[in-house]
């Protein structure tokens, strides 16, 4: 685990789950016990509805930030590679000209920001970054832990037992920090997630409400059956 950027995160491991990492308490965690507080390796301010191309713009900034995308490039970032639309596809062709990057290292950066930035939300100020450890944090649509801002230091995030979690047990929270995104069925869950961070959440209460059809699809087949519903 990279120490950079971290202020705390004793009572976690981060160990391989089903082909990817995962974090996983290694004591007893009492509901409001700290268990993770991190500083970001890149971070870009966003304004209310820039949030659909909040990856794109926190991908420029990286570019252009000569510290940040050292930091990036240092981080153990997980990477998951999905089809790109061909609007994509042509953003990528301008970042790639613009600033004189190797298009396939590109894509690759792309996704790695996509698949893992996170909302802040700071004394009225808000945007996307990158914590790497807190990252490794699965997704749950039944979490057990939360994510919320450091009032104390600005771009500190702070990940916080919601209930008991017993050692040996993974930590996970919800992405979209937000009690209504709980409420939504499968699908739309599924839809939201799949859109914002590119990914079919596996976690207990999705693999219980997982339609007929939805199970062993590929990548590609996944955002079909998202797009379409069947
Ligand atoms: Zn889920």
């Amino acid at each position: 685990m990279s120490a950079v950027g971290l202020l705390h995160a004793l009572k976690v491991d981060v160990v391989d789950w089903r082909g990817e990492k995962q974090l996983v308490a290694n004591v007893d965690l009492r509901a409001g016990e700290l268990i993770v507080g991190e500083r970001p390796v890149a971070f870009a301010e966003t304004r209310p509805g820039e949030e659909a191309v909040a990856p794109w713009i926190l991908l420029e900034t990286i570019l252009s930030s000569e510290p940040m995308g050292a930091a990036v490039a240092a981080a153990d970032l997980k990477l998951t590679k999905w089809p790109l639309a061909p609007e994509d596809e042509a953003t990528l062709d301008h970042l790639g000209r613009k600033y004189k990057r190797n298009p396939k290292k590109l894509a690759q950066l792309y996704h790695r920001v996509a698949a893992n930035n996170i909302h802040y939300r700071h004394a009225g100020v808000m945007g996307f970054g990158i914590w790497p450890v807190l990252s490794r944090s699965n997704h749950s649509c039944d979490p057990n832990a939360r994510l919320c801002a450091s009032s104390q230091q600005p771009l500190v995030e702070l990940l916080l037992a919601t209930r008991l979690i017993g050692a040996g047990d993974a930590v996970s929270w919800n992405y979209f920090s937000d009690a209504a995104f709980l409420e939504l069925g499968w699908l739309e869950r599924n839809r939201r997630l799949y859109r914002d961070f590119q990914f079919l959440c596996r976690c207990s209460r999705c693999e219980a409400e997982r339609p007929e059809g939805a199970g062993g699809l590929s990548n590609a087949d996944i955002a079909v059956f998202l797009k379409e519903g069947k």
